[in-house]
């Protein structure tokens, strides 16, 4: 599978170029980011890469290289053009960037059933992330006073977290709406009770130091039940991401979440 890679300076992109340079079989055949052109990627990178150069032109280089899949870890705003144009030239898109709204999940499912390719988006690409998600998800059902606390590096662009999000809307789906906190609680400091989801509430901590944690905080009469997720380096995603670089070969229109690829 010739795979390209958007972002591939940046903190995700550069581990998956390594993992899919590690990969047998996977191939490595173009490497995209917004500053760099025609520079080697082993003198970015440090590392060996068959060769591959550095190129800002996403479509040159999915064309010239005839790509079956394109990896995104670039930004919010960058992503959804490059989602377009991925498809558009019959490319599968593998996203892990975050911040796209249901609509335009449902507008590029269409656009790859109609271009007969398949994609992925995963908010979160680590096993033990979707782990956590599933076991929320069954908790609410007998637990459904809920509360999210995201933590990641002080450089992540948007809030609350993809991860974050999903989580919210599979617990949704599952437990029973109610009222949480005292109906007439007041914020002293605006935003102190955090972001609101269905009655659920979500915090989102941005500091130096953490990479992406998350925990799932339920309340119930005498207890509390925390599920938590760390993901401690960024080779914890490579796997999933990997495998979706094989699977998305397999079927047509686009998965949200790679829990739907697990089972
Ligand atoms: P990062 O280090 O800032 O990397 C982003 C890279 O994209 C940078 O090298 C940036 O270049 C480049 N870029 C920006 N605009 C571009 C464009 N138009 N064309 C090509 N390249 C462009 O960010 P990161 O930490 O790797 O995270 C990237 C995304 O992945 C974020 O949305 C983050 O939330 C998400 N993420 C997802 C998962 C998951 O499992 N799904 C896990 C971790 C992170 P410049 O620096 O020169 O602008």
């Amino acid at each position: 599978m010739r795979v390209v890679v958007v972002g591939a300076k940046g903190r995700m992109g550069r581990e998956t170029v390594r993992a899919v340079l590690n990969d047998p079989e996977l191939e490595l055949v173009g490497c995209v980011d917004r500053t760099l052109n025609d520079v080697a990627v082993s003198a970015v990178l440090g590392h060996e890469s068959n060769g591959v150069k550095f190129s800002n032109d996403l479509v040159k280089t999915l064309i010239d290289t005839n790509a079956d899949v394109m990896v995104d870890f670039t930004t919010p705003a960058t992503m959804k053009a490059n989602i377009d144009k991925a498809i558009e030239l019959g490319v599968r898109p593998v996203v892990g960037t975050t911040g796209m709204t249901p609509e335009e999940i449902a507008n590029w499912d269409q656009a790859c059933k109609d271009r007969g390719i398949g994609g992925l988006i995963a908010p979160n690409f680590a096993i033990g992330a979707i782990l956590m998600m599933r076991f929320a998800q069954q908790a609410s059902r007998y637990l459904p006073h809920v509360e999210i606390i995201e933590m990641h590096h002080d450089q992540k662009l948007d809030a609350p977290s993809g991860t974050a999000i999903k989580t919210l809307e599979l617990i949704a789906q599952e437990r029973q709406a109610v009222q949480q906190g005292h109906p007439n609680e007041h914020e002293t400091i605006p935003g102190s009770r955090g972001g609101e989801f269905d009655g659920m509430r979500v915090h989102s901590v941005r500091l130096p130091g953490y990479v992406a944690h998350q925990q799932v905080i339920f309340g119930g009469l005498g207890q509390t039940l925390t599920i938590r997720h760390d993901s401690i380096n960024r080779e914890s995603f490579m796997p999933g991401v990997v495998m979706s670089c094989k699977q998305v070969m397999k079927y047509e229109g686009l998965v949200y979440g790679l829990e739907n690829l697990l089972d």
